[in-house]
């Protein structure tokens, strides 16, 4: 039985007065459910404040991206052991942003999720297609997504990878209003757990949690809730809006 995660990616938004609010209005919408977990991403800049908001409660604090080394000379990267320092379970590694605009490689992406999981956080690894291959038609989104998986999997041991969530993300979907059917991205979590048990076994591939991302918003989360095999979301835009946010924690899946 997977225990659905609701995870706000608040990405490069949030003053630390703006992240104390939202983050107790989140405690606030996630009081008695006890079925599911919820997950906030503030900016490094607010980790503190936020991890202060959830002391004691059981929402789960991550940052948006983790370094491969434990420490050093590498400016701008913040390590796992300093997440965990400041209260942080979780990171979101391999957000297309990350890829797009800022140049990461699968290389490093694995690097940062091998370290995430070896320091024991739960590594959430952002995977999707562009518009362009999703229109190719569905054996080369398959190809894609198999690729992603390999490259940025390489060397997770099978007991690392039990602390991992898989976030599968069309990239054509993320912050465009656009998102997929709840058949696309069932159909895309079904080829995932299969490249799950694969990869590693069945058992592993039942327990993974796939969660989707891509315009989530409180009028299609409890379709996308409704599919076997979408485990939860990981919410961009709709996450800085304490009202949806709310509503989308609050989903109620008809099966
Ligand atoms: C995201 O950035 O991970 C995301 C899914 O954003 P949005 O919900 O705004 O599409």
């Amino acid at each position: 039985m997977r225990t659905p995660l609701i995870a706000g990616n608040w990405k490069m938004n949030c003053t630390l007065a703006e992240a104390r609010e939202l983050a107790l209005a989140v405690v606030e919408a996630a009081k008695g459910l006890n079925d599911r977990e919820v997950l906030l991403a503030p900016p490094f800049t607010a980790l503190s404040a936020t991890a202060k908001e959830l002391a004691g409660e059981s929402v789960i604090l991550a940052g948006q991206n983790v370094a491969w080394e434990e420490k050093g000379a590498f400016t701008g990267e913040i390590s796992p052991a300093m997440l965990k320092d400041v209260g942080a379970m979780a990171a979101i590694i391999g957000h297309s942003e990350r890829r797009q605009i800022f140049g990461e490689s699968e290389a490093m992406i694995n690097a940062r999720l091998r370290a995430a999981l070896q320091a024991g956080l739960m590594g959430i690894f952002c995977i999707g297609e562009s518009l362009e291959i999703r229109e190719k038609g569905q054996a080369d989104v398959e190809a894609w997504l198999k690729k992603q998986m390999e490259e940025g999997l390489r060397g997770v041991s099978a007991a690392a990878a039990r602390r991992l969530v898989i976030a599968y993300e069309p990239i054509w979907a993320i912050g465009t209003g656009k998102t997929a059917s709840q058949e696309q991205a069932q159909q895309a979590h079904a080829y995932l757990r299969l490249l799950l048990a694969n990869m590693y076994d069945k058992s592993l591939a039942e327990e993974a949690r796939i969660v989707y991302g891509g315009s989530v918003n409180p009028s299609n989360i409890d379709e996308l809730m409704s599919q076997p095999d979408i485990d939860g979301a990981l919410v961009g835009g709709a996450a800085l809006d304490k009202e949806q946010f709310a509503r989308i924690i609050q989903f109620q899946a008809a099966n």
